[in-house]
């Protein structure tokens, strides 16, 4: 048995893992690189061996998990890729607005001739994710299912978006014996506004553990409290507040906050307008999923996540529309760092009025417009133009679907497992060195950091 690291190592984007039992090759996720012109360089890599993988196991829809697998149909491979019901549904929507981002981007480079290829083609079609999301096969969770003679898999509820899992996968070695290897994709936490927490780790051999938060905390003070403040300051003045969000995820949890603000009268009944094609289509997905998935109960109670005073926004020019109204209003639209997506208007257009605000309502990394505006730029270039900063700009940042270190360790904790030894990827660093430390401190667990292109012997364990 042989795990080897081929993304995910040394970083948080193209997740990738690949585990052979016996002759027998499966991935772990096969998600896009994202950030540096060196990081998606590495999406452009054949893959020789795609077509002697026998099945993909997918934790979960996000891109930096998904996002390849079209590249990977292209790459020759046709086998199954196993996942949960609420994962396909999300890769459905999400693998076909990937390449149709990545057509536009191959004829814009074409247009403008900046493309050091000619013609630069887009990394995969349309077609190509037609024709990968053919392979998906929705399984249930905690319902074992067998993939061939030696393997066996079971998705487990990882509280992080709709349909995440963490999959315990069971392989016979060579003289017979089951050994378990858990991979736990990304993981979610308690303080999820819309989610149910995480289901408990399973038995594990072996653990291969996310660190995205090995080395930080989010804040404890309820997300709610935060967006009720920002968004009176910004209504009270008759201002317009744009929140630009992330359309899985994100973009229902505001809508959920900003229904019980107005429920309970903190905040008043203004028009909220969602102006994004991507997280209208989530919002269905989540609707569809609302009574089956893993919902928090006091949620399902509430009938629907959305104020009534909601409007979802199709076309292009119902969109410019929206720039001529003054009243006050709560303007959700993607993406959530500012880095394209129809909230770049929305974001030129308001940034300059005093009145109005933009609260950004996620994690901004180094280089994004939403990290320029936090550290307090003045002046914002967006296409080519200046836009002087003279809008409020705000954060709340108690909303990630990440599990920080506290949570990793109690979640740990609280199972009764013991692992012969822990992977720890899907992080940066120093949060993967952090999170180390706190394993063997805390658990007296046997931990390390997986390189990049890093391999595993899981026999010699044990
Ligand atoms: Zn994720």
């Amino acid at each position: 048995m042989k795990l080897t690291f081929l993304g995910g190592a040394g970083g948080v984007t193209g997740s990738k893992t690949v585990l052979e039992v016996g002759k027998e090759s499966y991935l772990i996720d096969y998600g896009l690189f994202q950030g540096g012109s060196a990081e998606r360089e590495r999406n452009w890599r054949d893959f020789p061996g795609a077509s002697r993988i026998s099945a993909v196991f997918l934790t979960h829809a996000h891109i930096d998990h998904s996002g390849l697998l079209p590249r990977l149909w292209k790459d020759g491979f046709r086998g199954k890729i196993y996942c949960s019901e609420e994962t396909y549904k999300l890769c459905q929507i999400l693998l076909s607005d990937s390449a149709k981002i990545h057509e536009e981007d191959a004829a814009y480079a074409n247009k403008k001739q900046y493309s050091r290829h000619k013609p630069a083609l887009p990394l995969y079609t349309q077609e190509d994710a037609k024709e990968v999301l053919e392979l998906f096969v929705p399984v249930p969770f905690e319902t074992p299912t067998r993939i061939s003679e030696k393997v066996n898999i079971t998705l487990y509820w990882a509280g992080h978006i709709l349909g995440s899992s963490f999959i315990r996968v069971a392989c016979k070695n060579e003289a017979g014996e089951e050994k378990v290897i858990v991979f736990s994709g990304d993981l979610g936490h308690k303080r999820n506004i819309l989610l149910a927490p995480p289901a408990p780790l399973c038995e594990a051999d072996f653990l291969v553990l996310e660190s995205t938060y090995g080395g930080r905390l989010h804040p404890r003070i309820p997300a709610k409290e935060v967006l009720g403040l920002y968004l009176n300051t910004i209504l009270r003045r008759s201002g317009v507040a744009v929140v630009p969000a992330f359309s899985v995820g994100r973009t229902q949890d505001v809508l959920y906050l900003v229904k019980l603000l107005m429920d309970e009268g903190t905040i008043p009944r203004v028009p909220v307008i969602l102006d994004s094609p991507l997280s209208r289509k989530a919002n269905a997905i989540f609707n569809e999923c609302f009574q089956t998935g893993h919902i928090k109960e006091d949620v399902r109670k509430q009938g629907n996540i959305y104020p009534n005073t909601l409007r979802e926004i199709e076309t292009v020019i119902e969109s410019r529309q929206v720039n001529s109204i003054k009243e006050p209003m709560i303007l959700i639209s993607a993406s959530g760092m500012l880095d394209g997506g129809r909230v770049v208007h929305h974001v030129k257009n308001r940034v300059v009025n005093k009145s109005d605000g933009i609260i950004l309502v996620g994690y901004q990394p180094e280089g994004t417009k939403g990290r320029l505006l936090l550290d307090g730029i003045s002046t914002l270039r967006m296409h080519k133009e200046e836009f002087p900063v003279k809008a409020s700009i705000f954060h709340v940042n108690g909303l990630s679907a990440h599990a920080d270190y506290l949570d990793i360790i109690e979640w740990l904790q609280e199972s009764d497992v013991h692992p012969k030894l822990v992977m720890i990827n899907h992080g940066e660093e120093q949060g993967a060195k952090h999170l180390k430390t706190l394993l063997e401190s805390q658990l007296d667990w046997e931990a390390t950091i997986a390189d990049f292109g890093e391999e595993f012997h899981l026999d010699h364990f044990g």
